[in-house]
């Protein structure tokens, strides 16, 4: 399982399908990218290998875009299938996720959200995150995340795209892995080093709740308050 996302001035899916590769070792049952295409988010998703979304988006050239996030998913809450593949979006698409971890409240948050008339289209606890991201956005994508991790309990690495935000993206953590990088070209997230390496060697490590706010020059951290704070990068010295 493992997460890479980015933004920047770069064609992003042949770096979202390079950095899954990197971290194919964590082991993986589907994939799934989803890019900001300039006017859409575009999703494809597929049980299998990486070869196999490489195949589907023709190395990546069928997705044209410099915003994406990518996944591949070790199955938890639902069968592996192309469905329940990561990107998870709203019903509008104008909101996607990609989540690593388990969210352990999902069945009785999914419940209040069918009931507010929210309709889910797959098996897995990461779908709630989207209806629950598009539940409390209101304009304010900061506004919306902080509110959805007071909602969740469980284990959770997410990137998270809004449509309506074309510059820039969002990631959080808590429990499960979760690191970023800012180079001349853009700014990257991704489940571990190995798959920022090529583009950055100065690396912060995203702590238990922290928000972070990508733009092609910039990344910003926040606390589960929406509160900015201050974090310093490490080099990275060792080679993989
Ligand atoms: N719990 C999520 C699912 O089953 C994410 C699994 C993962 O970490 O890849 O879809």
């Amino acid at each position: 399982c493992g997460i890479v996302g980015y933004i920047g001035s770069k064609q992003v899916a042949p770096i979202l399908l390079d950095g899954l590769e990197k971290l194919e070792y964590r082991g993986y049952d589907s994939a799934g990218i989803a890019v900001y295409d300039g006017e859409n988010i575009k999703t494809v998703k597929s049980v299998g290998r990486l070869k196999v979304l490489s195949e589907l988006t023709h190395e990546g050239s069928l997705l044209p875009g410099t915003l994406g996030i990518g996944h591949t998913r070790w199955a938890t809450h639902g069968a592996p299938s192309d469905i329940n593949a990561h990107p998870h979006e709203n019903a509008e698409q104008t909101i996607a996720v990609v989540h690593n971890g388990i969210i352990e409240n999902y069945s009785k948050l999914k419940g209040n959200l069918e009931k507010k008339g929210y309709h889910f289209i797959s098996d897995t606890d990461t779908e709630v995150i989207a209806h629950l991201l598009d539940y409390y956005y209101k304009g304010n994508p900061l506004e919306a995340i902080t509110k959805v991790m007071h909602r969740m309990e469980g284990s959770y690495a997410l990137g998270i795209i809004f449509k309506e935000y074309p510059d820039e993206f969002y990631a959080v953590r808590k429990d499960s892995p979760l690191i970023t990088g800012h180079t001349q070209e853009g700014s990257i997230i991704a489940s571990d080093v190995p798959a920022v390496l090529k583009y950055t060697r100065d690396v912060y490590f995203i702590e238990n709740e922290e928000i972070v706010k990508l733009t092609k020059d910039s990344i910003s951290f926040y606390n589960v308050d929406g509160e900015e704070i201050q974090k310093e990068s490490k080099k990275i010295e060792w080679d993989v």
